[in-house]
């Protein structure tokens, strides 16, 4: 590691790691921020700004994660920032309808057809949660289908992911949630058409909704093949249930109408977070107002929340939105396609078996030359090669997303010289995955 720019050590980080160790469970507030699927010390990130990252030991990184996706115009951007502050100054949090919710809820609505109400919550989690339950009470039904592999936030019926291949009832991925909870989630292969058409047939009358990632990034990115969501959209139509598109990570990234503007699928029902939020806890889910209508105060289906609507929250993803124009996201768009080329010269150059997959700008690297189509592919990777691949790319002063089975993001504050920082690093990365053993 001698060519290494800087020590690999990060003794600043690694203190603040063993504080929070004492008082937060693994030391993180989110797990895969951890570390744990490659090992090593967790950067605390101290500042922001543009494409870089500067942590508690004073190193600048590239950052390819930019929050999880939020940060699609880069970090502290002023105009941005200037809202959040002009909101600060007016107060923080009223527990009143306000105009910054209702102007954050007509810009939505203004970008996306088939999204005529939205109601804001405060994580993509509440969500999708709330949309789950809104279906349950419209159609009267109780069966919920959802995609291995598609990750729909820590919803207590939605933490399943049964075994690979066939139809089967979900057992719980993890303790605390019952086996009542889960029972009523069937998982299925994502972008098998035959399995939901099998899964309809044998639960007539029950199935409440199709939940799936509008184009899934949470296992890494495997876009929806041609024809499978207009195909959920069509069997849900048919057998009377809802289909439920869970944009939080593709709303307003892939295109200002998010994955809607790219394969223009009507959803019944849409969920969103992220983007939306421009840094801030905001998320909403919406779609046909007849539906909507179902919704407490207007109907009987309960939902709610404190901060939901709230002001510095809204005032930051409205500035956010209004920011990203065709123009943002065809520069976007254009920093994910040149980094995604030097991904792939600099692997194959080192002889490198890899795969780049995309949706609009999201992006990730798999390990296998096979093309990835579902969660059973996306294990098939030899992750042991991004690990090393990962942990040369930091060393180097760029921030990947710790673990194989994440996308990639990217942001309009993207410039040439975060891009030459990027192709300086890869030689040495792509160097270190070919050289990896299992
Ligand atoms: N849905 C999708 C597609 C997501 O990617 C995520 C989070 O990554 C969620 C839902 C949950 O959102 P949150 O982490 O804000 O609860």
């Amino acid at each position: 590691m001698s060519e290494l720019p800087y020590p690999y050590e990060a003794p600043a980080s690694q203190a603040l790691f063993d504080r929070a160790a004492t008082v937060t469970p693994g030391g993180v507030n989110s797990p895969v921020r951890a570390f744990r699927a490659v090992g090593g010390t967790p950067r605390f990130m101290v500042s922001g700004s543009g494409p870089y990252l500067t942590d508690a030991d004073g190193r600048e990184y590239v950052d390819l994660v930019c929050s999880w996706g939020p940060m699609i115009l880069g970090h502290s951007h002023p105009e941005v920032i200037a809202a959040v502050q002009d909101a600060v100054a007016r107060g923080t949090s009223f527990g009143t309808p306000g105009e910054g919710e209702v102007a954050l809820a007509e810009e939505m609505v203004a970008r996306i057809a088939p999204l005529e109400q939205v109601r804001l919550v405060s994580s993509g989690t509440e969500a999708t949660m709330s949309a789950i339950r809104l279906a349950r009470g419209f159609t009267r039904r109780a069966k919920v289908v959802k995609f291995a592999g598609c990750y729909h936030g820590h919803v207590d019926s939605l933490l399943a992911a049964a075994g690979s291949g066939v139809a089967t009832f979900a057992l719980p991925d993890t303790p605390g949630v019952t086996g009542a909870q889960a029972g009523d989630t069937i998982v299925l292969p994502y972008n098998d058409l035959d399995a939901v058409r099998a899964a309809f047939a044998a639960h007539p009358d029950e199935i409440a909704c199709v939940i799936t990632e509008a184009s899934p990034g949470n296992m890494g990115v495997v876009p929806p093949l041609p024809g499978f969501n207009q195909g959920l959209r069509d069997l849900c139509r048919d057998n009377g249930a809802l289909y439920v598109s869970d944009e939080v990570m593709t709303g307003f990234r892939t295109s200002r109408a998010g994955w809607y503007g790219v394969d223009g699928v009507e959803p019944d029902l849409m969920t969103f977070g992220k983007v939306m939020g421009g840094g801030f806890p905001a998320a909403a889910f919406g779609g046909r107002a007849d539906v909507m209508a179902h919704l407490a105060p207007a109907g009987p289906v309960y939902q709610a929340g404190t901060l939901s609507g709230n002001p510095v929250a809204t005032a930051a993803g409205l500035a956010q939105l209004r920011l990203l124009d065709d123009a943002a996201y065809a520069k976007v768009n254009a920093v994910s396609q040149q980094i995604q080329a030097m991904v792939s010269e600099a692997l194959t150059k080192e002889g490198v078996a890899h795969t780049l997959q995309n949706a609009s700008n999201m992006f990730s690297v798999f390990f296998t030359d096979r093309p990835v189509r579902d969660y059973d592919d996306a294990r098939a990777q030899e992750s042991y090669r991004f690990t090393a691949f990962f942990h040369a790319m930091l060393a180097h002063g760029v921030y990947l997303p710790p673990s194989s089975f994440e996308s990639w993001f990217v942001s309009t504050a993207h410039d040439e010289q975060a891009l030459q920082r990027i192709a300086d690093a890869l030689p040495a990365a792509a160097r270190a995955a070919a050289e990896a053993t299992a």
